[in-house]
């Protein structure tokens, strides 16, 4: 495990995202830490990440995550990213890799299934439980062939449990976990590209009809105290 890759791609200079080079917190024994983050890059896309040896393992998911135990969401495995990148929301400029917007859709902990997570990472058959404020219960990432045979493809597959269900989660649930935002606030808030972001969200979920979150509640009670708090 490394950040090596991830670094190589980013200039620290530009963009507001995390470098890493700070101390990972030590493995304390607790449950670990689980984050999705909603990315309005080129194309949309749920950035999904198992915090695992000091780094977050990572998966870009195009589709998102599905609750629903017969849908198989194609995951591609991408570089380790930083721990403290988990918290990362907000707007990577244009022209930097990734650039966009990025939203904490979900976060939370996890915990493993099997008793050997490196071997099972090895195998490519990773079942894991998750206590996010979103996706909850028995999932699992398997290695898939296909996509020419990359190593990089798995599938990201909700288990059998009370949490599994038909309910569209992306859909339904499309503001931040952290502060109830939709990717064009979070972009205006940043000063990104509030259409591109825009394009992201679902087209009933507009600022004003959505509902729950606290960053909304309070943008529509005094919006212009929220853009000098900006
Ligand atoms: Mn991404």
């Amino acid at each position: 495990m490394s950040l090596k890759e991830y670094r190589k791609k980013r200039r620290f200079d530009t963009t507001p995202e995390p470098s890493g080079y700070e101390e990972a917190p030590a493995p304390s024994g607790k449950a670990f830490a689980y984050v999705i983050q909603k990315h309005q890059a080129s194309h949309l896309h749920y950035d999904f990440r198992l915090e695992w040896n000091g780094v977050l393992l990572s998966w870009a998911v195009p589709k998102g995550p599905s609750l629903d135990p017969s849908v198989k969401r194609l995951a591609m495995q991408v570089e380790d990213h930083p721990v403290e990148y988990g918290d990362f929301e907000g707007v990577i400029p244009e022209g930097e890799y990734g650039g966009g917007t990025v939203m904490v859709w979900d976060r939370g902990s996890w915990t493993p299934e099997v008793r050997d997570v490196d071997a099972a990472m090895a195998k490519g058959d990773l079942k894991f439980t998750l206590y996010g404020a979103k996706l909850k219960g028995s999932w699992v990432l398997v290695r898939t062939r296909g996509f020419g045979g990359k190593r990089s493809s798995w599938l990201l597959i909700k288990h059998r449990d009370r949490f599994a269900g038909t309910k569209e989660i992306t859909l339904e649930e499309p503001g931040s976990a952290l502060t109830g935002r939709l990717l064009a606030e979070i972009a205006q808030a940043a000063g990104g590209n509030v259409e591109k972001a825009g394009a992201g969200d679902p087209p009933t979920a507009s600022p004003k009809a959505k509902t729950g979150g606290r960053a909304s509640r309070v943008a529509r009670a005094s919006p212009r105290k929220r853009i000098r708090a900006k």
